[in-house]
């Protein structure tokens, strides 16, 4: 099994402000004060975020939250772009 580095990618054009994802993830976003838009403060979370961020792109309504592969990550497999 691969150790599951992701990233997590927003897309804040998408974003509509409804807050679920500060909401279920505090610790990998939060939301402009302006605006409400989503403002991502761990592009990589660790083991114990990862699950919360994922519900998270789960709820957002506006399916702004993709989370991916990390093609940054030394990978032995040599798979990385
Ligand atoms: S849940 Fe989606 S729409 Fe709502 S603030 Fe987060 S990214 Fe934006």
């Amino acid at each position: 099994m691969s150790g599951g580095a992701v990233r997590i990618v927003v897309d804040e054009h998408r974003c509509v402000g409804a807050g679920q994802c500060a909401w279920v993830a505090p610790k990998v976003f939060d939301q402009r004060a302006a605006d409400g838009v989503v403002v991502l403060l761990q592009p990589r979370p660790g083991p114990d975020e990862l699950p919360y961020a994922r519900e998270a792109a789960q709820l957002c309504p506006a399916r702004a939250i993709r989370i991916e592969d990390d093609p940054h990550e030394d990978d032995p497999h040599g798979d990385a772009p």
